[in-house]
């Protein structure tokens, strides 16, 4: 059966299937008979590299660019060849899973690339940078440049482009700092800023938030000890740390908070952990025997964007948690959507029975802080207060802090 781009080819023993150094728009599977497979190194000798049988496939890079064969191809007996063209092959690839695809194309250029280093090319000038190549790529797709973030992360983390900034987070009944929220920040050399709304979501999917987790909880500890001291609010000021499903996959991440704890000397009753209502529901046996943990040793457990997760709140009276934050969203609009206002409300009177801490998250506008604290909110946070800063700026913004703002 045949198909308009995918058709049989017959050669007899001893023909040319491809030469090196000409240019060529498909790929063979071989169907029938045996192939040899030889490139021409630059000091003019021929070597045979391989001999390709049923089921294989050759000249494949052809697929990818537009670069001249690496390799002369002959038939070693009668061959029958199935026939892949370039343009079938794009349609494929374009109907295929993105990252999937571009994973392919990248590792092909990257394969050409390689062979032109080893220098067994005939004609390295016509070749297009396989560089070139591969950044048109990475430019054009969601998918590649997701595989760019986290392939760079680790990196950035340990040049230093990555840090934490730290967001107060108010106590509504007497206007002081009740604490702070650790929020990760990279500044790219080349890209600027990259938000945490981006790059954690990416290095979530890669597993390599839990390397990243560690980082930040050891980070924030030092910095919550550093600006207790300076501020001199010792045990007063108490740190919040996000933390995602995947860190609680991870066997060590008991082991690690202890340790961190104990080694940076903070007291674990000013340390948070906050965590969303979707790792309660994807883990939940192992989640709980965690947090179980983490809250006989001192921690809080707070639930982050809540009101925007599941609607079951059974939930809440299963885990260990001390404390909601309610999402932003319901904060924004607060003062003009009474649907929002009642939620809100409902939140707050919520959090008082079951003795859960609240904190408004997203707190943009003095209405809103009033509002807030009518309605017996017990602590905020947002643009309105403090942005998120740098701990020297923490610890100016501490010491001289106005305490009525509200
Ligand atoms: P989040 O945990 O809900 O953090 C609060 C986000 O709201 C932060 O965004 C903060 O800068 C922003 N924000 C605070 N006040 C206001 C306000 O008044 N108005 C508005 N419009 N926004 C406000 P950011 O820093 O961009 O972080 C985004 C998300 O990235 C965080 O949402 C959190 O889910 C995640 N993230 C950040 N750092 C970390 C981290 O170290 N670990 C993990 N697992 N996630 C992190
Ligand atoms: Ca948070
Ligand atoms: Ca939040």
């Amino acid at each position: 059966m045949h198909t308009p781009d995918k058709s049989q080819k017959t050669f007899n023993k001893g023909d040319i299937i491809m030469r090196q150094g000409e240019f060529g728009e498909s790929a063979y599977i071989i169907e029938k008979g045996s192939v040899e497979i030889s490139v021409k190194k630059l000091s003019g000798d021929s070597i045979l590299v391989a001999t390709r049988g049923v089921g294989a496939i050759i000249g494949e890079m052809s697929l990818i660019d537009n670069a001249p064969r690496t390799a002369t191809v002959t038939a070693k007996e009668d061959c029958t060849l199935l026939e892949i063209t370039k343009d079938d092959f794009t349609r494929r690839l374009d109907a295929s899973d993105p990252v999937l695809r571009m994973t392919m194309q990248v590792i092909l250029t990257r394969y050409r690339d390689t062979l032109i280093r080893a220098d067994i090319r005939q004609e390295p000038a016509p070749l297009p940078a396989a560089e070139s190549i591969e950044l048109e790529y990475l430019g054009k797709t969601d998918a590649v440049d997701n595989i760019r973030i986290s392939n760079e992360f680790m990196e950035a983390l340990s040049k230093g482009e990555i840090c934490l900034h730290y967001q107060p987070i108010i106590n509504m009944q007497d206007g002081s700092v009740y604490g702070f929220e650790a929020l990760m920040r990279w500044f790219h050399p080349e890209r600027g800023f990259i938000s945490p709304g981006i790059f954690i979501p990416i290095i979530e999917d890669s597993g390599l938030i839990v390397e990243a987790s560690k980082w930040a909880f050891k980070e924030s500890c030092n910095a919550l000890k550093r600006i207790q001291g300076q501020t001199g609010y010792h045990n007063d000021l108490n740190m919040s740390v996000n933390f995602s499903s995947t860190d609680f996959s991870s066997d060590d991440f008991l082991d690690n908070i202890y340790n961190t704890i104990s080694e940076t000397d903070v007291q674990a009753k000013n340390i948070h952990l906050e965590i969303t209502e979707r790792l309660l529901m994807n883990q939940p046996a192992q989640a709980k025997e965690t947090l179980d943990m983490c809250r006989k040793a001192g921690m809080g457990i707070s639930i982050d964007d809540f009101g925007t997760g599941y609607s079951s709140l059974s939930y809440l009276h299963a885990f260990p948690i001390n404390t909601l934050k309610i999402d932003q969203s319901f904060i924004r609009d607060m003062h003009e959507n009474e649907n929002s206002q009642a939620l809100v409300k409902s939140i707050i009177s919520l959090g008082k029975n079951l003795d859960m801490a609240i904190v408004a998250e997203g707190v943009e506008q003095i209405e809103e802080g009033k509002l807030l604290k009518e309605m017996g909110c017990d602590y905020a946070q947002g643009y309105y207060f403090a942005k998120p800063m740098s701990e020297e700026d923490v610890i100016k913004c501490v010491s001289n802090w106005d305490h009525d703002m509200i």
